[in-house]
This record gives structure tokens, C-alpha cells and sequence, in this order.
């Protein structure tokens, strides 16, 4: 369920981390897939980082939504 942009959004590690992505115009990313489809979109609440700062757990920035480390130039 679409619930709009997420809470953590503003603080998210992971989308200041990467963020720098979003201004590739050129290109459509995995990165930008991410944040459609977790921060904004209809997966927000299986978001693994989301789920592990609702538990009080820290998460790596560079781990995505799916839990999985994220590496930029490997696209
Ligand atoms: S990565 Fe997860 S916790 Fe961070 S803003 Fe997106 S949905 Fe929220």
C-alpha cells in the first residue's frame, strides 16, 4: 500500500549517500528504481532499512531497501 514518501526520507543514510545519482539525467539507475519504488512507492513498507530503524537497529548507508549493499558504479 502506497503510503506517499516515506517519514525517513529527509535522514535516510541511504538516499543521502547516494543521492548524487539523481541528478544523472542521462540515465535511469538502479538507485533511482530504489527510491520510486521504496521511498515513494509501493514496497515503502517492506523496506529493509525502514524495518530496522522502526526496531532501533542501525543500518550501513550503503545498504538498500532490499538489504543488499549498494555500489554505484557497479550499474
Ligand atoms: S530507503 Fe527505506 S527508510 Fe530510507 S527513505 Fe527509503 S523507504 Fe525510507
Amino acid at each position: 500500500m502506497r503510503d506517499g514518501i516515506c517519514k525517513y526520507f529527509p535522514d535516510c543514510g541511504f538516499y543521502k549517500l547516494f543521492s548524487a545519482e539523481v541528478d544523472r539525467k542521462d540515465k535511469v539507475t538502479i538507485f533511482h528504481q530504489y527510491i520510486n519504488i521504496y521511498c515513494f512507492g509501493i514496497l515503502q513498507r517492506n523496506c529493509y532499512r525502514l524495518i530496522k530503524k522502526e526496531a532501533g537497529e542501525p543500518v550501513a548507508d550503503d545498504i538498500t531497501p532490499t538489504g543488499i549493499k549498494y555500489s554505484a558504479g557497479a550499474e
